[in-house]
């Protein structure tokens, strides 16, 4: 089924070894490497944009993961690791059993693996015991002129998106509809309040636009000006989290200057959310992903029954809460990791009916990876989700 006139043997990656491990701009390196080989189920992908995500920084750093050893202990031979869990491209070869995409298809890639999943699409896919984020805890991602992975995996690229629209958003959307609506009885509904860290990031700009959609009424919190006006154009009401100082786990109740000073800013906190509401509600779902700075606040402000739903720890995976506020008020903390394949396809029949909107806020060449992924890091990256070109002549006019 290979397609051989147009497959090289090799071809320009953005490659990732255990020696350059470290911080983004230093630990890409674009080199030549085998173009993979596809096997059953699987599908070679030329792939026109990918989308830079966290993934692509925890995979540079090595941390908290070591992807490289932890793929080599379960018998991987490749010594290198190519990222990269969002993409955009064309479908140059299928391996056996492929029947659902075909040589030539154009599509966009979501990045959730179930090698041992049984075809039962109802479940949880991320719960089963094989599960693995492509491009992070598996290789071959998107930062490559060609990935591999499954035919599962390939969703219809929209007519109407160009390639890097089309790249940018699937990973941080379907992670925030599995947030907002993977968790019965906390679904988002019609005038449900929603708060929503960080709403100018890849997962905040989707969420607001998923609760718009569903009637429920967002709340962003972001840290300028000029990220507050983006959320509100993309409909939400914005508080700008620099104004409060609160912000890390709740100091020891009996230090009680402390407490008292603590307690003070989140109820303040918590008024704000009211003040941009126009009325005394909390949120019913939280959705979390800043992890240490932010989860004590978020138990604090959400409402009675209601949930704190969480995907992430970009200021630091150790939080540390006044767990009164779960129990006295029967709220509920649940983790959701990326999404199902049924969740995926919801999400891209609400882009293909642009009800959500990719929100493309940069492109990137090739040879700036590190870069890209630097800005992201150091939270300097434009609103929005920023992609990099690759099967598209790119080669950056800077170097
Ligand atoms: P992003 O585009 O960089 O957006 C994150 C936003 O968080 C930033 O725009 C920033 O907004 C806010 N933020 C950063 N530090 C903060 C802090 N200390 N306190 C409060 N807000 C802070 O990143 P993303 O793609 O949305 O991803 C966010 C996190 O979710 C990452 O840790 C990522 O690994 C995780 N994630 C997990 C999954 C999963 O499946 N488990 C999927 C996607 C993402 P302001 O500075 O404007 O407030």
């Amino acid at each position: 089924m290979l397609d051989s006139t147009r497959i090289p043997d090799s071809m320009r990656a953005a490659v990732i070894r255990r020696e350059r491990y470290g911080e983004p701009d230093g630990a890409f390196l674009i080199e030549r490497v085998p173009v993979p080989v596809v096997g059953p189920g699987q599908v070679l992908l030329e792939v026109m944009a990918a989308g830079v995500n966290y993934n692509g920084i925890w995979a540079a750093r090595g941390e908290p993961v070591d992807v490289i050893a932890a793929r080599t202990r379960r018998g991987a031979t490749e010594t290198y690791h190519t990222a990269g869990s969002d993409a955009a491209g064309i479908v140059r070869a299928v391996g056996p059993g492929v029947t659902r995409v075909a040589i030539g298809d154009e599509v966009v890639v979501s990045c959730g693996q179930y090698p041992a999943r049984a075809g039962n699409e109802a479940v949880d896919a991320m719960s089963t015991a094989s599960a693995e984020i492509w491009g992070y805890e598996t290789n071959h991602g998107a930062f490559a002129e060609y990935s591999l992975v499954y035919e599962y995996q390939c969703h219809a690229k929209p007519a109407s998106l160009s390639w890097e629209q089309a790249a940018c958003f699937l990973l941080t959307a379907a992670t925030a509809y599995h947030q907002l609506r993977g968790w019965p009885p906390h679904v988002v509904e019609a005038g449900d309040p929603v708060l929503i860290w960080g709403g100018a990031g890849g997962l905040g700009s989707a969420a607001i636009q998923i609760v718009r959609h569903f009637g429920g009424l967002p709340v962003a919190v972001v840290s300028s000006d000029a990220r507050a006006e983006y959320c509100r154009q993309l409909g939400a009401v914005v508080l700008n989290r620099r104004g409060f100082g609160h912000w890390g786990p709740p100091p020891d109740p009996r230090e009680k200057a402390a407490w008292e000073s603590w307690m003070s800013e989140v109820r303040r906190f918590g008024i704000a959310i009211w003040d941009v509401l126009g009325a005394r509600r909390a949120p019913r779902i939280v959705l979390e992903h800043p992890g240490s700075d932010t989860m004590a606040t978020s138990l604090y402000v959400c409402a009675s029954d209601g949930m704190v739903v969480t995907c992430g720890a970009t200021s630091g995976y150790t939080v540390s809460v006044d767990v009164r506020f779960l129990w006295m008020r029967q709220k509920r903390l649940q983790g959701s990791h990326f999404a199902s394949i049924a969740e995926c396809d919801a999400l891209m029949d609400l882009v293909a009916s642009r009800a959500v909107k990719p929100c493309l806020a940069r492109i990137f060449e090739f040879d700036e990876i590190g870069y890209a992924h630097r800005l992201m890091a150091a939270n300097d990256h434009p609103p929005g989700n920023v992609v990099i070109r690759i099967g598209l002549g790119s080669h950056s006019p800077h170097r």
